[in-house]
């Protein structure tokens, strides 16, 4: 097997709690227990919510826990010019074709859609078939990108938490992937990243399932193979909520001020969503060690400071 790559992929936007920092921990664990590489790309293209002072902060929290990048910080804000070829690439391929919907034709189509009990979705008006006439290009209007999703079928993928997971492509409409203005959207950045980067195991938060048939797709139209998946469910607070900023989750550098050792909180933080037997308490040496992506917890795990300073009193 080829040797293991993978990536901590955060998007800047200001707070970096104990549940986010989890998945930059076990793509580092499973690089570390591999001899593999790891990565670090920053996804800043949400120029409004992104900062420096946010990059600085995952910086300095993966600094203090020891988490060490083996390439980067790439930005995808200095990668335009990529995803741009790319992008233009795939045009001459006729892998994407320009829509002119507009959005009030969107809406227009949506709210029909709704009030026939439809699912909302792209019809294809625009999708060039065999011997069908599209409509005339509108005058003034600039196109968004559609990528042109297989029909018929299924996207079927082994992942390492959840298992089996298949998703009909009827399911999925043909996304746009750039927007009028030429710049690309979410999903191809992260798959022109992860094919770039050459990452072979992609390990992230749950919030991202619905995304991963979408990628791919855009994958294999790239003509490469899709990394192994591994998607872990969200850490919840001690009220059973998803740990957020909003429900008073404290950042992670608080508690490296409140004198927690680094080590006792990678320790907690792997056990939350990991397990090795019955060890509780391990050392960076050991986690390293045993570190794999085969038992990797499928339940949320319930964040618990009682526990954390349990686990640090042995450290
Ligand atoms: N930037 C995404 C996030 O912060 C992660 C994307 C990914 O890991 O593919 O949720």
């Amino acid at each position: 097997m080829s040797q293991v790559r993978t990536r901590f992929a955060p998007s800047p936007t200001g707070f970096i709690h104990l549940g986010n920092i989890r998945s930059a921990l076990y793509p580092w664990a499973y690089a570390r227990a591999t001899g593999g590489t790891f990565v670090l790309r920053i996804e800043d293209t949400d120029v409004e919510r992104s900062s420096q002072e946010a990059v600085d902060v995952i910086l300095e929290s993966m600094q203090w826990l020891g988490l060490d990048h083996d390439e980067g910080p790439f930005y995808q804000m200095q990668r335009m010019d990529r995803y741009k070829e790319v992008l233009a690439r795939m045009v001459e391929q006729g892998l994407v074709y320009r829509c002119y919907m507009s959005m009030a034709e969107l809406d227009a189509l949506r709210e029909r859609q709704m009030a026939s009990k439809e699912k909302p979705r792209y019809d294809g008006t625009w999708r060039p078939e065999p011997g069908k006439v599209l409509p005339p290009v509108p005058e003034g209007v600039a196109p968004v990108l559609r990528f042109r999703t297989p029909q018929g079928g299924s996207v079927v993928w082994d992942d390492k938490v959840k298992g089996r997971i298949e998703i009909s492509n009827d399911e999925l409409d043909d996304l746009v992937i750039a927007r009028p203005d030429g710049t690309p959207t979410y999903n191809f950045c992260v798959v022109v990243d992860d094919i770039d980067m050459k990452i072979t195991h992609v390990i992230r938060g749950d919030d991202h399932v619905n995304n991963t048939p979408r990628q791919i797709h855009i994958f294999r139209a790239l003509g490469e193979e899709p990394p192994v998946y591994a998607h872990l469910p969200t850490v919840l607070n001690e009220q059973g909520e998803k740990m957020s900023k909003r429900h008073g989750a404290k950042a992670v550098t608080q508690y490296r001020d409140e004198g927690y050792p680094a080590d006792a909180v990678v320790n907690y933080l792997a056990r939350l969503g990991w397990s090795h037997g019955d060890d509780e308490i391990f050392s960076r040496q050991q986690l390293i060690e045993w570190f794999n992506l085969d038992h990797l917890g499928r339940s949320a795990g319930q964040f618990d400071e009682a526990k954390l300073r349990w686990v640090s009193a042995q450290h």
